[in-house]
Parts: C-alpha cells; structure tokens; sequence
C-alpha cells in the first residue's frame, strides 16, 4: 500500500494542524530503538491499558500528574517539613501541588504538559539533520492513538516536511482511528503481549480482542507493521505463550514478517516510588540471555525474523 503520502499543505490547513491540542509528558531525542535510525521520540499522555510491568507509569493517566524524586530533593528549607515528609504525611495533592512551583531542583514537578502540535513540531525539526538512514518522528506513550487528532496533525506535519514516521501502540483503540494515521505512517510498531485474553486482561486489565482484530485489518491492509513481543516473566515468557504469539503473527499474511523481542526489564522503578504507586511486578524474575535466547528460536521456528531489542 502506498503509505507514505508527502502532501503539500496549504497554508490555512497548516495553520489547523498546527493550532491542535494534546498532552504530552516527553519529547526524547536521539533514540535508537524506536523505529529505523535516529528517532526523535514524543510521548503521549493516556493508556487504555494498566501492565504491572509498564516501565513508563508516568504515561497511563491522561492528565498531568505529580511526581515526587526524592533523591533529587535537596532539603532545601523552604518549608516547615521537607516535600518527601510531606507526602508521606498524606499532605494534600494541592500542597505538593504549590511546592513543585517553587522546588529548586525539579524533584516535585508536573508530569505532562498541554502542547500544540505546532510546538511540538518545531522542537521535533531541530532533530531533522541527524535523521539520514531512516530516522525520523515517533508517536509513544502511553498511547498515541489516544489523542487521534494530535497524533494525525504530528504525523501530517512531519510528512509535510518529509520526515520518516513512526506509531508506538498497544493496538487497543478504534479500526476507524488506526485506519486515519496509517496513510501517514511509515512503520507501526504493534504490541503483542498475549494471545490469550482472560491472561490479557488479568495483567493489563483489558482483553485482548480488539488488539488481536485491529492487527488482522492492518495486515489486510499492507500496513508497515513489526510486531512487538515484550517478554514478560510470570505473564507471556513461557515457551508456550510465545508459540502461541509467534504462530499468530505467522497466520497474519499481509507481509507481516517481523518480531521485535523485547526483555523485560525494571528501569522505570524509580517512577513507580516517585508517583506513589506500588510496581506489581518489581519482583519478577528476569530471563538469563539463554532463556531468551530460547524464545527467540521459537519465534524464528514460525518462520519470521526476529530480533531482540528494537
Ligand atoms: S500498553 Fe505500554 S504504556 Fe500502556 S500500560 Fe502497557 S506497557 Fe504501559
Ligand atoms: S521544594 Fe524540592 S528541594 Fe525543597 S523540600 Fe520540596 S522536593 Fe525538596
């Protein structure tokens, strides 16, 4: 299919695009595992999904919210008791609320921000050198999909300016919302986290039906997808569950021939401490390198390529 339209825009449609907006909590520049080449990532507010083992809890909210790293709090005497007292004291949300206002290191700050398209854009161009062999723009999160209009206006802006583009997504979302950006897109980066769905829906709170339908139609559509396969102990790593995976995606057609393996890992831990939250799955045994080199083979065995990381 042809999916990579570069439409001049008038100057009145560049104008709307522009004047969209959305909440984003990060733009992360230079990344390498997010799409071909050097990606420049922008991160949405708002997941429809809760995993245990989401390394970005900051993102599942749609809202702005509080965040409180203590071991960047400084004691810096402001107040009668220190930010971190004052959390764990139950202080009301609007008090942290005032002291992120004034906290001189950044250690209690806002986590989300409401931004126009055309700002973020902007910030996004400055990155536009370095995306030779590929790079470009990507949608994340959270979820993208979640914010349809931002996530069109970014797309079509970039591709104004020729620029590769890329959507982060659990695929839980409308047919008629993924059918919109996928003429804007140039690689759909899909999660597959299970393809059972009470096992779905225990550990992400939501079945996996209209995840598992929404890739059917990309498939029938020729989208640019890669599948990914983040490997999760406890949930999906057991080579049963990833036969499973594999030998869906090898049923798919449409061109769909790659999976992403992506380890699980625990690096957003200090998020889950500085939003008060517990993280269920801070415990979970991680998979030697031969483990997962194991599951590797089994999604090869379906006859896809393969690869770990992204
Ligand atoms: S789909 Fe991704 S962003 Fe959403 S909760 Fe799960 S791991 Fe986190
Ligand atoms: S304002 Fe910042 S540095 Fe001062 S006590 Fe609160 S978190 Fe610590």
């Amino acid at each position: 299919m042809n999916n990579t339209l570069t439409p001049t825009l008038t100057a009145a449609e560049r104008a709307r695009l522009e004047a969209v907006e959305g909440v984003i909590f990060d733009i992360q520049r230079y990344s390498v595992h997010d799409g071909p080449g050097l990606r420049t990532n922008v991160f949405f507010k708002g997941c429809p999904l809760r995993c245990g083992w989401c390394s970005n809890p900051e993102s599942q909210q749609m809202q702005p919210e509080l965040a409180l790293f203590e071991h960047n709090c400084i004691t810096c005497g402001q107040f009668d008791t220190p930010c971190p007292v004052c959390r764990q004291a139950g202080a009301a949300g609007n008090e942290l609320a005032a002291r992120a206002e004034i906290c001189p290191t950044g250690a209690i700050h806002w986590v989300g921000e409401r931004r126009t398209a055309g700002s973020i854009i902007r910030e996004v161009l400055r990155d536009a050198p370095f995306y030779e062999d590929g790079g470009g723009l990507t949608l994340t999160g959270g979820e993208a999909t979640m914010q349809p209009e931002l996530a069109e206006a970014l797309l079509r802006l970039a591709k104004a300016e020729y620029i590769s583009t890329a959507l982060e997504t659990c695929g839980h979302t409308r047919r008629a919302v993924l059918e919109k950006l996928v003429p804007w897109l140039d690689n759909i980066l899909y999660d597959v986290k299970h393809v059972d769905p009470e096992r779905h829906r225990r550990h992400t709170g939501l079945d996996n039906t209209l995840i598992l339908d929404n890739l059917r139609r990309l498939a029938a559509m020729g989208a640019p997808v890669t599948v990914r396969l983040p490997l999760i102990p406890g949930f999906n790593a057991d080579p049963d569950s990833v036969r499973a995976i594999a030998q869906f995606v090898a049923g798919l057609g449409g061109g769909i021939r790659r999976v992403d393996v992506l380890p699980y890992h625990t690096l957003g831990r200090a998020k889950y401490a500085a939003l008060g939250r517990d993280y269920p799955w801070l415990d979970a045994p991680r998979l030697s390198e031969d483990e997962v080199a194991a599951r590797v083979d089994i999604v090869a065995a379906a006859g896809l390529a393969v690869s770990v990381g992204g």
